[in-house]
C-alpha cells in the first residue's frame, strides 16, 4: 500500500532516511554525564509511545523512504517486549536496517531472541575496561556482563558490532590507545565519541573535552598510522580508519569539533513521542498526541513532509560558543 507520495527531503536537499527512537527514558545504569543521581523524574508509563504507535510511525516513515530505524533509550533493553518491537519493525516493507544502541549490561541474556529476532547491527556503549572505573563511571558493577554480552555478539554473528566510547580528559583518555587495539584482537568497529555538552544537568566541561584530532594522534603515536577507510554514504557521521594490522576498525565522532550538518540524514523522536528535528534543538513537536487522536497514516505522511522542511541547517549554537540542548541526553536517546 503507498502511504506517502513524497519524501523526507528538507529545505536544504537532505534525505532523511535515518530514524532514532528512544523507547524509554529508564535505565540500569546511571553514567555520571547522561543521568543525574537524584531529583530524576521519570515518565509516567502513559506518556512513552506504546507498541502499536511506534509500529504506524515506523510503517509511515517507511513509506516517506526512512530504511534504518535505531532502537535507543534510555537502556532498551529494560523496555518490556522490546524483542518483539524488533521483530515487528525488522519485517515492515522498507525498512533495511533495524539497529540497537545498548549499554549491553543485559546483552548476554538477550543476545540469541534479538538475533532470531532479526537484529543485526549492534552498538554498545563501554567507556572504560577497567571494572573499578565502570562502576565510578556508571554507579554500578556490571563491566563483566557488559564484556560477556560483546564476546557473546560477535559469537553470535552480530554485524558490526561497534563499541561507542565517550572520550573525557581526566576520566578515562588513558585507555584510547587501549580501545583502539582492541580491533586487532576483534573484528570490532571501536568509535570515539567528543563528550558533548547535552541536557541542563550536563557535566560536560571544556576541561574535560578531547578531540578527535588529539585522539587520532596518540593512537597513530602508539599503534603505527591508520589508514583512512571509505565509509558508505548514510553510514553515519563516523570517520572510519583501519590500523595496518586490524582486523576491526578505528571511527571518530567529532560533533564539536568537526561538522557533519551538510551529511545530516536523521531524525529524532523521544520515549515520549516527540519529534526532534535536530540533536541540538529543543525545538520539538509531539507526535504522541496525534496517534491519540487517531491519526491516519496518510495525515502522518503529510504532516512528517510538511515538518521536514523545519529542519534546521546546521546546530545553532544559541547559548554558548557550542552547541547545547536542555534535554537530557538519556531522553533523547544520543
Ligand atoms: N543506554 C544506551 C547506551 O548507553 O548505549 C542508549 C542511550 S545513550 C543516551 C546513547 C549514547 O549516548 C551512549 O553511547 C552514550 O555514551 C552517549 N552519550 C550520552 N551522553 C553523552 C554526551 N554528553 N556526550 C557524548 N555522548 C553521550
Ligand atoms: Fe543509561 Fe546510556 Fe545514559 Fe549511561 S549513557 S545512563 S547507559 S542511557
Ligand atoms: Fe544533524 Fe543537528 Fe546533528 Fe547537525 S547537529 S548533524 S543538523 S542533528
Amino acid at each position: 500500500m503507498t502511504i506517502g507520495t513524497r519524501n523526507l527531503t528538507d529545505s536544504f536537499g537532505r534525505t532523511i532516511t535515518y530514524l532514532r527512537l528512544s523507547i524509554t527514558d529508564r535505565c540500569n545504569l546511571r553514567c555520571f554525564y547522561c543521568m543525574p543521581q537524584a531529583d530524576f523524574n521519570w515518565m509516567e508509563p502513559t506518556e512513552i509511545l506504546r507498541f502499536e504507535e511506534i509500529v504506524q510511525l515506523i510503517r509511515v516513515l517507511a513509506s516517506l523512504g526512512v530504511k534504518k530505524v535505531r532502537f535507543t533509550g534510555g537502556e532498551p533493553l529494560v523496555r518490556r517486549d522490546v524483542v518483539k518491537l524488533i521483530r515487528d519493525v525488522s519485517s515492515l516493507p522498507g525498512v533495511e536496517e533495524t539497529c540497537l544502541t545498548t549499554n549491553g549490561v543485559l546483552l548476554s541474556q538477550m543476545s540469541k531472541e534479538l538475533f532470531d529476532a532479526g537484529l543485526r547491527h549492534l552498538n554498545i556503549s563501554l567507556d572504560t575496561l577497567r571494572p573499578e572505573r565502570f562502576q565510578a563511571i556508571t554507579g554500578r558493577d556490571h563491566f563483566r556482563s557488559v564484556w560477556r554480552g560483546i564476546e557473546e555478539g560477535l559469537e553470535l554473528g552480530f554485524s558490526p558490532v561497534k563499541i561507542n566510547f565517550v572520550m573525557m580528559r581526566g576520566k578515562n583518555d588513558d585507555e584510547i590507545v587501549d580501545f583502539a587495539r582492541l580491533t586487532r584482537k576483534y573484528p570490532l568497529d571501536v568509535r570515539f565519541i567528543e563528550f558533548m555538552p547535552i541536557g541542563k544537568h550536563s557535566k560536560w566541561g571544556r576541561n574535560h573535552f578531547l578531540s578527535s584530532d588529539e585522539a587520532l594522534k596518540r593512537i597513530a603515536e602508539e599503534l603505527g598510522s591508520l589508514s583512512p577507510v571509505e565509509s558508505e554514504y548514510g553510514s553515519g557521521p563516523a570517520e572510519m580508519y583501519v590500523l595496518s594490522d586490524g582486523i576491526g576498525r578505528i571511527g571518530f565522532i567529532s560533533p564539536l569539533s568537526h561538522r557533519f550538518c551538510s551529511r545530516c540524514n536523521r531524525l529524532r523522536i523521544t520515549a515520549d513521542g516527540r519529534l526532534r528535528l535536530c540533536l541540538f534543538s529543543d525545538l520539538e513537536v509531539c507526535v504522541r498526541d496525534m496517534f491519540r487522536q487517531g491519526v491516519t497514516d496518510q495525515e502522518l505522511a503529510e504532516f512528517f513532509s510538511d515538518i521536514i522542511l523545519k529542519k534546521p541547517a546546521r546546530y545553532l549554537s544559541h547559548k554558548k560558543d557550542v552547541p547545547t540542548c536542555d534535554r537530557q541526553m538519556s531522553s533523547i536517546g544520543g
